[in-house]
């Protein structure tokens, strides 16, 4: 029995990977490339010499029962946060995620107190354990002989390195979690990315144009393969919207080009592509401050939590978001809500033009369902690998009741007249996965289950009529590839504003085209999930053109080059030696110093 303090001693040190067992994190490992290996294995020895360093200190002092417990405490923390993050993200928490969780006003204190007894499970266990084991553990006899000033020294030489090492989370899951944190604080200390600093709006001149009504209705992460897009065929998971529009154009090819909220927004409303920087961006005149400059009354109605909504809401005319829906920032029913608001707000707006745009946000992981309107069964909020079929049975159910809700209003609004000269655009700001590609939610990648997205253009016999062959030209353009780049030309092509001549120096500038102007030949365009705006998680990226699409996500060795034109989520892989992917490459060589692995290409 002798040798127990000194198993106890090695115990402490292997808690960080004990973290990895116990959360099955340790199959990102798996993904992990020749230089990832190299830096986890190099970060894990310092690792092993920091607990080490903190064991034997505390096992020299006099005061062993008081200082084993910010020891063991830090242990729980590293252990617990990881586990529980990890079962919920699939991710290890970076530094990106701290910096999003801020900026959008997550309330730590808030899930601290309401997930109390799970932290306390998951950090009291492993806090336990630690101080049990620091409370028998003894050091073997070389390290003791080590002074403690050496062990000192080295604990804070290596605190202060901690927000220098580099991005990539090939770290063990301690050496990340203290990195994201120290990083974090570090941006927040130098003021580097201080959100608050934004642009003034520029003038935008006043311009003719018609009277035609937009009414826009952005979705959230509703997937292609996870909503009626043919108005002709069976129509299972979004009846309602398909039976009202019936008469729609649906756009077969669409994609975002990224599949982060925030970053498809700043698409959706400026026109710029993502690596537009942050100052580009937010000085860039939105969608709203362009529709007003053309004469109409614009709104923005949202049910969606995000709090920072990349919109320089002062010039809105009207602005409800979340939190005016309700004061419970739990509360799952809002999209109900807004669709009530919307049919009375629009049907009130009369004749003079107007732009509107509506963004619903219950199909949002945990996907809000109605147990009476749930016709995927079984279903379950389960978040676990096993329970992956449950969960996405639970997201479809969400999509079901969206629609009911969406189909419901689009139904009041086209029986009330209140859409006769109207046009509406609707589609979702991103797709979905759901470990296709082993990853869940979104952001993640750009794999087609997260950027291929439904949508389709209605207009009035009225408007039609007024679009002429813009009309038939979108229609013949309904299978072809399309963006949400080219989202904020064909609003501005329906108000008949896209050719004015005063605005040439803004139009210009967009990087899509109007879907009224029919097929053209697409541009080379960026994708991925890391821009100004936002601090990637994973790092992912590539390009697109038409439906060719080359991607990597950062445990990828290379790029891959995909067959879009399949529509589904798994495309024929090309070959890279392909003519259309080594365009891509050339391209790719234009917009990205390396791969999102680190390497050069
Ligand atoms: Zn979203």
């Amino acid at each position: 029995m002798k040798t127990l303090p000194t198993i106890g001693f090695i115990a402490i040190l292997a808690m960080p990977f004990l973290a990895e067992v116990v959360s099955s994190s340790w199959v990102r490992l798996w993904r992990f490339h020749g230089a990832d290996w190299l830096l986890y294995a190099l970060l894990a020895a310092i690792s092993v010499t920091f607990w080490c360093a903190c064991a034997t200190l505390v096992a020299a002092s006099r005061r062993r029962a008081i200082v084993a417990v910010p020891v063991a405490l830090l242990l729980g923390v590293v252990v617990g946060a990881h586990a529980v993050f990890f079962a919920q993200y699939s991710s290890v928490i970076t530094a990106g995620y701290i910096e999003e969780g801020y900026r959008h006003g997550f309330d730590a204190r808030r899930t601290i107190a309401e997930q109390r007894w799970m932290i306390l499970a998951w950090v009291g266990l492993p806090a336990l354990l630690s101080y049990g084991l620091l409370l028998v553990a003894r050091p073997m006899t070389w390290l003791r002989t080590i002074r403690n000033r050496w062990k000192a020294a080295w604990l804070g030489a290596g605190l202060c390195a901690l927000p220098f090492l580099p991005d990539n989370p090939a770290k063990p899951v301690d050496i990340q979690m203290e990195h994201s944190v120290m990083r974090f604080a570090w941006h927040r200390v130098t003021g580097r990315d201080d959100p608050r600093k934004m642009a003034d709006a520029p003038y935008v001149p006043p311009a003719r144009g018609n009277r035609i009504h937009v009414l826009f209705i952005l979705s959230e992460s509703l997937r292609f393969d996870s909503y009626c897009n043919d108005p002709s065929a069976p129509c299972e998971v979004t009846p309602e919207t398909n039976r009202v529009m019936h008469d729609r154009v649906p756009l077969y090819q669409m994609r975002s080009n990224d599949s982060f909220t925030i970053m498809s927004t700043a698409v959706l409303t400026t026109g710029l592509p993502i690596l537009a920087s942050r100052q580009e961006l937010e000085a860039a005149p939105n969608l709203f401050e362009l529709a007003r400059a053309a004469g109409r009354h614009t709104e923005y109605l949202g049910s969606h939590k995000i709090k920072y909504l990349f919109l320089r809401t002062a010039n809105i005319d009207q602005v409800v978001t979340f939190s005016d829906l309700s004061n419970d920032d739990d509360y799952e029913y809002a999209d109900e809500d807004l669709a009530r608001l919307a049919t009375r707000r629009i049907a009130q707006l009369g004749s003079d033009p107007w732009f509107v745009m509506l963004q619903f946000g219950d199909t949002h992981s945990p996907y809000s369902v109605d147990p009476g309107l749930a016709p995927f069964r079984p279903y379950e909020r389960d978040f676990s690998w096993d329970g992956t079929p449950k969960l996405f049975n639970q997201y479809r159910n969400a999509v079901y009741r969206q629609d009911a809700i969406i189909g419901g209003m689009l139904d009041r609004l086209r029986s009330s007249g209140a859409l006769d000269d109207a046009i509406v655009l609707f589609t979702s700001d991103h797709g979905e996965a759901f470990r296709e590609h082993t990853q869940l939610y979104h952001g993640g990648s750009v794999h087609e289950e997260e950027v291929h997205v439904p949508a389709w253009i209605w207009a009035a016999s009225s408007v039609r009529a007024q679009l002429g062959p813009a009309w038939a030209r979108l229609a013949d353009a309904s299978s072809a590839p399309w963006t949400h780049l080219d989202v904020v030309p064909t609003v501005l092509d329906a108000m008949g504003v896209l050719d004015e001549p005063a605005w040439r120096g803004i139009t210009t500038k967009l990087w899509g085209t109007s879907m009224l102007r029919g097929r053209t030949r697409p541009r080379a365009i960026p994708i991925g999930n890391c821009n100004d705006l936002l601090a990637c998680a994973f790092k992912n990226w590539g390009v697109m053109q038409g439906l060719v699409k080359i991607e990597a996500r950062e445990w990828d060795g290379y790029w891959n080059c995909w067959d879009l034109s399949t529509g589904k989520n798994e495309p024929p892989l090309l070959s890279m030696s392909d003519p259309a992917c080594q365009e891509l490459l050339v391209e790719a060589r234009k917009l990205y110093p390396t791969l999102p692995n680190g390497r050069p290409f």
